[in-house]
């Protein structure tokens, strides 16, 4: 995309509304929610909107509810799990990642006033998710590092918003490879650190009902080419 250039005093000045994501509707739609893959100048473009946002909701300056609704009601006991890729730089911070559930999902389901059912449009955001005693907007419960770090991101009782399929969240787990692994594989100690989260934290899942995000909603291309022709198998010969 050609001419696209971050103008962050703008997006800054609407970002302090409750209803930003309303403020920011046609760049939102624009630039942000499509599903794009290898773009440079898009992700550049992003990545300039989520450290924007991770700032201002580290330094509290994105107006945010302070109570809600329980979002997770209907969260039944976990039989599946599903795994992702971050898309992500591997290193990235949590607070970054956080913000980018943010935009992308909370944002989004703000924008349609179909928050789980609910018309919240126009409502400054609530996720009923915490984390050390803040708000976060995680979608996934795991994030995997390549040097095998394992980091819980959600709790299990919270319905992480990882899979496109409302069923499915609600009976599962998001376990996300950070990285992207679109077209490479992950590394050894990766795929083993996933499999020691199944392995130690949930012991009760069938393999079967062990997916990819690709396996669950059909146009998604996520964890990437591999993970059905290579990876899949290595991690169930490890748990
Ligand atoms: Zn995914």
């Amino acid at each position: 995309m050609k001419g696209l250039k971050f103008d962050r005093a703008y997006w800054k000045s609407r970002l302090k509304y409750p209803d930003w994501y309303i403020r920011l509707e046609k760049e939102l739609g624009e630039h942000i929610f499509p599903i794009v893959h290898g773009d440079p100048v898009v992700k550049k473009f992003r990545h300039q909107v989520y450290e924007l946002i991770e700032e201002l909701l580290e330094k509290g300056e994105i107006p945010l509810a302070i109570e809600g609704p329980n979002f997770d009601a209907e969260r039944k006991s976990i039989d599946t799990i599903v795994i992702h890729h971050t898309e992500e730089e591997v290193g990235i911070r949590l607070s970054k990642l956080s913000a980018i559930g943010f935009v992308r999902q909370y944002g989004l389901r703000y924008l349609q006033n179909d928050v789980l059912g609910r018309k919240l449009r126009g409502n400054p955001i609530w996720s009923d998710h915490f984390r050390n005693g803040k708000m976060v907007f995680f979608v996934y419960h795991w994030l995997v590092r390549p040097n095998g770090q394992a980091e819980r991101l959600l709790k299990d009782e919270y319905i992480g918003w990882h899979s496109g399929v409302w069923e499915i969240n609600t009976r599962s787990v998001g376990i996300a490879f950070s990285g992207n692994y679109e077209h490479e594989k992950p590394l050894a100690a990766q795929i083993k650190s996933a499999a020691m989260v199944i392995k130690k934290h949930y012991p009760q899942i069938d393999r079967k009902r062990i997916f990819g995000h690709l396996e669950i909603k059909k146009n998604r291309t996520c964890p990437g080419e591999y993970f059905l022709k290579e990876w899949k198998a290595k991690l169930l010969n490890l748990i």
